[in-house]
């Protein structure tokens, strides 16, 4: 039988260190192993670009906790989606994305992937006609060979049918990779939903506490494994040993602070429906949101993001986001302690003035693991000052 989330999340890849007995397995911060021989290896290790035992334990962590078979970490989580697409795709190759993708993931598959021939559209991943359309018109040189979907979607939280998607993937002979970092593997598993692969940030929910970069991507398909192992080892994106380090530390407790998040986003986002200064709340766990029985469905609960829009305006937005003491304002996401973004000038800069541009009246809110009634206070004042 399977494990659970929780004790997989804690034991997977972190067996106690058979030489000393170290409850924790050590980090091992080296960039290279001694050989007992020319080519002699001990356990494998080589070389730290290719294989660390730190780097193994929270390679086997991220499979475990996405039912995958092969998991892979890079330096962050575009050094993740890069290694991912010129592993699977060559030039010629055409990707169909959300036409709410992050800004980064964007900016790499527009600005740099384009110059090496992979071409894009952007749509709506909502509108199912829409997407077989892009899908089968393919681009300039070639055919449509990734389908590349966020859900939640940042910063606009919109939800996206995986199951469905997975469906039109497999009948245009496409890939479907989801970005699951807004959700985190303890919310939602689209491999079992039918995905070929999910990458995440692991800067986010994975990691958990704001102090280690990351990316990862999951998937079971030995054939592609072994072209996405290859590139890491080739290019060398990988994650650095402390870094690993501390991201399997966080990992460990994943499932309690998703749950936390989660409550604390409901509230949150709950208390501001009641406030005459918001025009529009955007998060899934509300009923009124429109992906929201589709995010009953495909995710466990609902988790820490909330997109905000205010009725005064882009004037509105940057004084809520510049006026809280709690809530830290920052990029990034997914920590334990709340943070701030208004992600038109800050997070989402990038996609200005293009398809993706983000409404200005728009804060989005990472809810962390503070008592409630604290964030709640801090919002409140923050909002009375308009
Ligand atoms: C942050 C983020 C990324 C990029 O990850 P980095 O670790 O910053 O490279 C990709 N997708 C989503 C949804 C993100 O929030």
């Amino acid at each position: 039988m399977t494990q659970g989330f929780n004790t997989r999340a804690i034991h997977a890849g972190q067996e106690p260190d058979p030489t000393t007995g170290s409850v924790v397995p050590p980090l091992y911060q080296t960039s290279t192993f001694a050989q007992d021989g020319i080519g002699v290896l001990r356990n494998g290790y080589e070389y730290g670009r290719g294989t660390n035992p730190t780097r193994d334990s929270l390679q086997t962590q991220l499979a475990a906790l996405e039912g995958g078979d092969f998991g892979f970490s890079f330096a962050s989580g575009l050094a993740a989606e890069d290694a991912l697409i010129r592993a699977l795709l060559v030039p010629g190759d055409h990707i169909v994305m959300g036409n709410d993708v992050y800004g980064g993931t964007y900016r790499l598959i527009n600005r740099v992937l384009s110059v090496w021939g992979i071409s894009n559209a952007a749509v709506d991943m909502a509108d199912d006609g829409a997407v077989r359309a892009a899908v089968a018109a393919g681009g300039a040189g070639g055919a449509t060979r990734m389908i590349w979907v966020e859900t939640p979607s940042n910063p606009m939280m919109k939800i996206t049918d995986i199951a469905a998607l997975a469906q039109i993937a497999r009948e245009a002979g496409a890939l479907l990779v989801v970005d699951n970092t807004f959700a985190s593997p303890y919310l939602q598993n689209p491999l079992a939903l039918g995905a070929d692969v999910v990458v995440h940030s692991t800067t986010k929910y994975i990691g958990g506490h704001s102090d280690a970069s990351g990316g990862a991507i999951v998937l079971s398909d030995a054939a592609m494994a072994e072209k996405i192992g290859f590139v890491q080892f080739a290019v060398g994106a990988v994650s650095a040993p402390m870094e690993a380090w501390l991201t399997t530390r966080g990992l460990k407790t994943l499932g309690v602070r998703m749950d936390r998040h989660s409550s604390n986003a409901q509230e949150i986002a709950e208390w501001l429906l009641t406030r005459p200064e918001v025009e529009r709340v955007l998060y899934p766990g509300l009923p009124d949101h429109p992906g929201h029985e589709l995010a009953a469905r495909q995710m466990k609960r609902f988790g820490g993001m909330i997109s905000v829009q205010f009725k005064g305006g882009e004037a509105a937005a940057r004084k809520v986001a510049e006026s809280t003491h709690v809530f830290t304002l920052a990029e990034s996401l997914g920590g334990i302690e709340s943070l701030m973004n208004y992600p038109s000038e800050m997070t989402h800069a990038s996609v200005k003035g293009t398809e993706l541009a983000v409404p200005v009246n728009l804060v989005r809110l990472s809810v962390g693991l503070e008592d409630v009634a604290d964030l709640i206070a801090d919002l409140d004042q923050a909002l009375n000052r308009l």
